[in-house]
């Protein structure tokens, strides 16, 4: 069966009556391109910036950036690239960036918020992507950790003033859903925005209140819970109202229960890692739109995450 859906691996993400749902890769460097365009990727639904700046001693200049975007760009060829701007703190800590220490660190400064805090990091970012976006229409940006609407207005104010500066026409904008407010939110959001890109880590974490990287928590810390489910509903319905496209970058999109249930509830592209993509793609290409809408339909009527995978697994 493994070897069926490795054969196929590059046949377009669809449902078996041809419902076309995207599969793409999370990957972080563009020398990660090749590899996953390989795998199948049909682009790159969450690049994790951050990673730029983890994987070294300082800050990396505007130059660095541009230099990795435009590579990552450039590979992809026409074929989509979600940048996601810098989501820094919580689990993610930059030692040289010098970050006062937090109590509740996954509460607290963290992603978009540092990014209002911190514009030393924030505008050489935002300039190093709207170069490369000028050359490469690809290129999409999303933004990490929006909990309101002003936060999205706010991020959306500062990027458009960088792009006006450089010259540079519209730039496809997201937000991420990964903070409940923003889910419940999502019918005022949707009108301001191009897509928006579930983060189910997260999502998950502030639905449940379970720290996402809790050893004793983690059986329970499942996307697949209904709750969070019905926020992912709320999300994609919105979205649907007014013409926009949802996507899914967070972990439930490349497990087999949830990359059914999420597609059957209307989400348009699934970001997973690379070794997931063939296997994804092999999940959807299965079962027919009509029986995934009832599976998520279905799942939606449970009480727990057991319940949920029991209906696919059962
Ligand atoms: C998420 O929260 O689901 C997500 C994709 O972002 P990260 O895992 O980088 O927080
Ligand atoms: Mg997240």
């Amino acid at each position: 069966e493994r070897e069926k859906a490795r054969a196929a691996r590059h046949e377009p993400g669809a449902t078996k009556d041809g419902k076309r749902v995207e599969v793409a890769a999370n990957i972080n460097r563009a020398s990660a391109a090749a590899d996953a365009l390989d795998a199948g990727a049909e682009g790159v639904g969450l690049m994790r910036t951050e990673f730029l700046f983890l994987e070294r001693d300082s800050i990396p200049t505007e130059d660095d950036q541009e230099q990795e975007y435009r590579a990552m760009a450039a590979a992809l060829g026409d074929k989509p690239l979600i940048i996601r701007t810098l989501d820094i703190g919580g689990d993610k800590e930059v030692p040289y960036l010098g970050l006062a220490r937090e109590d509740n660190s996954f509460l607290g400064i963290r992603g978009i918020r540092l990014c209002f805090e911190r514009p030393d990091l924030f505008l050489p970012q935002l300039r190093a992507i709207i170069r490369v976006a000028k050359d490469h229409p690809n290129v999409h940006v999303m933004f990490p950790m929006i909990a309101t609407l002003e936060d999205f207005r706010r991020a959306r104010a500062t990027f458009d003033e960088v792009r006006q500066e450089l010259g540079v026409g519209h730039v496809p904008l997201g937000v991420m859903i990964e903070v409940p407010s923003a889910a419940l939110m999502a019918e005022q959001l949707a009108p301001e925005v191009d897509f928006f890109s579930v983060g189910t880590n997260d999502l998950t974490q502030y639905t449940l209140a379970m720290d996402r990287m809790h050893p004793q928590l983690a059986r329970q810390t499942d996307a697949m819970h209904p709750a969070v489910l019905q926020l992912i509903k709320l999300t994609v319905d919105a979205a649907q109202r007014h013409g926009k496209w949802v996507g899914v970058c967070g972990g439930a999109a490349g497990d087999d229960v949830g990359c059914l249930m999420l597609a059957g509830l209307g989400v348009k592209e699934l970001s997973v890692s690379t070794p997931q993509i063939a296997g994804v793609k092999a999940a959807l290409r299965n079962r027919t739109s009509a029986e995934l809408q009832e599976l998520a339909t279905r799942a939606l009527a449970q009480t727990d995450a057991a319940a949920v995978r029991a209906l696919v697994k059962g």
